[in-house]
């Protein structure tokens, strides 16, 4: 008897205040994998009302919990937990990051691991010396001490899941937040996962909350919530630009991680296979569905027929296909939406009059798969060169001189990577030093560090993920200000005795904070003084 072919659809809840629920309604939504587009799991569609009991959870976790009053190195403890739970379940985490968003599983393994060593690098960074003493005038001991925000939301897109949960979630539980993840509806298996970690570890009740949702409503509601002290957002401009309007509704802060159409500049000096290479992973790897993908390549004219040849050689001899095959060497795209909109990309930029030299069709049969495509003799002007496409769509642009290729770089309204192929270390150094995008390379691309700091200018974003700046976002500033002297300040001793002071020292006005002004009266004129001026910094 012929075995019948049937994929396994596993159920999944969501968990919220340290349970595992269904949506308070029952909805549900499916998970594809986009390399077969076959059903793989399905996950509560949660309604406004769950995101409510979400936000209650972590208010209760934050406000009267243990999370935030525990000592540093325990809770670094159990984020060096986690982060070696991940590592043990690579494999079969790296495994479903690719069924359910078609991303090859030698991409997803290594963003296991680099979700680990995230986890790792803030378990340690938090037990770091930080806050600082200051030279203040007068006898007084000034110092600055970080304490955590309160309530954190994560709201992360598809292209990253597992990663971008790990960027936000361990800065922020490392400095004593809670966190509320709300992951892309079509990806939010692997961060589903991280919380059966984080329960496993021991992480206290409504510490760590995982809502799958759609972002219009639960996203939405969880960005303006007065009761949310930070969204922390990755995604497109239009749904980041949304975001930081909800968030003014209680002055929350917002983090913003948005696009790019980044510039990957090649001198003729550069090394020549290298800087092929370096074109190729900058726009298909991950099939270009890349934040910082070096989609716009700007290339040297005195090398460009041949840069141009070599370069489309190469994109035809990628093999695509599904992201658990080990003979792939590009995914599928994500979904039919994607694939929609990288097909309407490449009509645009056929009617723009760019000359596609490769690619331009999606693959028969099933699954969203396209081929690698190279538009050539592009004019930054283009639509093509302009907009965001996150597909495996490369547009190279020529150049003439230096000066020609950072004009060029810079002329977008996005800003965060960029890199330059050169062999001459100065005119490296002036490329990056020009180009207005807070991620650069040079002779490489791509190489992401959670020590670096991780963001964009312009319309790319505002504030930095990773390094100590990451966890900086993550927290509020506190200055401490210690009066050495037990005087009182002296402001309102109208009705008393001159001496105000009794047997204690009198303290010369130059000496006492918080006045400003005339420096050569003293305590006996104080009375005068104060009537021209302002109390208070
Ligand atoms: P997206 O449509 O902006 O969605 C991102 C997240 O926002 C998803 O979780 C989404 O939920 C949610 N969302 C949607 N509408 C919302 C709303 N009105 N209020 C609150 N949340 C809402 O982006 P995407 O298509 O998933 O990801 C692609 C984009 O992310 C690209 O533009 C890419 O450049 C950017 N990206 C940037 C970085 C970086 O580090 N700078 C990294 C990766 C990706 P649903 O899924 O339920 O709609
Ligand atoms: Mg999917």
């Amino acid at each position: 008897m012929a075995a019948v072919q049937e994929t396994k659809v596993t159920p999944y809840q969501m968990y919220i205040g340290g349970r595992w629920v269904d949506a308070s309604n029952g909805a549900t939504s499916e998970i594809l994998d986009p390399s077969t587009e076959e059903v793989i799991a399905r996950v509560p569609k949660a309604t406004v009302a769950d995101a409510e009991t979400a936000v209650k959870a972590a208010r209760e976790a934050f406000d009267k919990g243990p999370w935030p009053r525990m000592k540093a190195v325990e809770r670094g403890d159990l984020l060096r937990r986690a982060a070696t739970r991940i590592r043990e379940r690579a494999d079969e985490l790296a495994r479903l990051e690719s069924l359910q968003m078609g991303k090859l599983f030698s991409e997803a393994i290594v963003d296991m691991s680099d979700a680990a060593h995230t986890f790792d690098y803030y378990a340690g960074l938090v037990v770091e010396a930080h806050g600082e003493t200051l030279e203040v005038p007068g006898d007084t001991m000034s110092m600055v001490v970080r304490e955590p925000i309160g309530v954190t939301v994560g709201i992360t897109p598809w292209n990253y899941p597992m990663l971008m949960a790990a960027w936000k979630a361990a800065p922020s539980l490392a400095a004593g937040n809670v966190m509320i993840l709300k992951p892309a509806s079509v990806s939010p298996l692997t961060n589903l996962e991280l919380a059966k970690i984080f329960e496993e570890v021991g992480l206290p009740e409504g510490v760590f909350q995982v809502i799958t949702g759609p972002g219009g409503e639960i996203g939405d509601y969880l960005a303006a919530s007065p009761l949310v002290d930070m969204v922390a957002f990755t995604g497109s401009v239009e749904v980041g630009k949304h975001i930081m309007r909800q968030g003014a509704e209680n002055v929350k802060k917002v983090g913003l991680e948005l696009g790019g159409k980044s510039p990957n500049i090649v001198f003729a000096d550069a090394d020549f296979e290298a800087a092929i290479d370096g074109a190729l992973v900058g726009i298909f790897a991950g099939t270009g569905e890349v934040c910082s993908a070096g989609s716009r390549l700007i290339v040297d004219r005195a090398i460009y027929d041949r840069f141009v040849g070599e370069l489309v050689s190469r994109a035809m001899a990628i093999k695509v296909g599904p992201a658990l095959d080990e003979d792939s060497e590009m995914g599928p795209l994500v979904n039919k939406q994607q694939l929609a909109t990288v097909e309407k990309y490449v009509q645009i930029g056929r009617d723009e009059g760019a000359t596609l030299a490769t690619g331009g069709h999606r693959l028969e049969g099933r699954g969203y798969y396209y081929e690698p495509t190279i538009f050539v003799d592009v004019d930054n002007k283009m639509r093509i060169a302009q907009e965001e496409i996150f597909g495996p769509v490369l547009v190279v642009i020529p150049f003439d001189g230096e000066q020609q290729a950072v004009e060029i770089a810079n002329d977008t309204i996005y800003g965060l990577a960029g890199a330059v192929w050169t062999k001459d270390v100065t005119k490296a150094m002036r490329v990056v030093k020009a180009l207005r995008a807070g991620i650069t390379w040079v002779n490489t691309y791509h190489p992401t560090y959670s020590e670096a700091p991780w963001g964009g200018y312009k319309q790319s974003g505002v504030g930095r993920e990773l390094g100590t700046y990451g966890l900086d976002e993550y927290t509020e500033v506190k200055q401490i200000n210690i009066d050495l002297t037990d005087a009182p300040m002296g402001v309102y001793q109208r009705g008393k005795d001159k001496n105000v002071a009794g047997n204690r020292r009198v303290v010369p006005l130059s000496d006492r904070r918080p006045f400003r002004g005339d420096e050569s009266k003293t305590d006996e004129s104080w009375v005068q003084f104060c009537e021209n001026c302002q109390p208070g910094l």
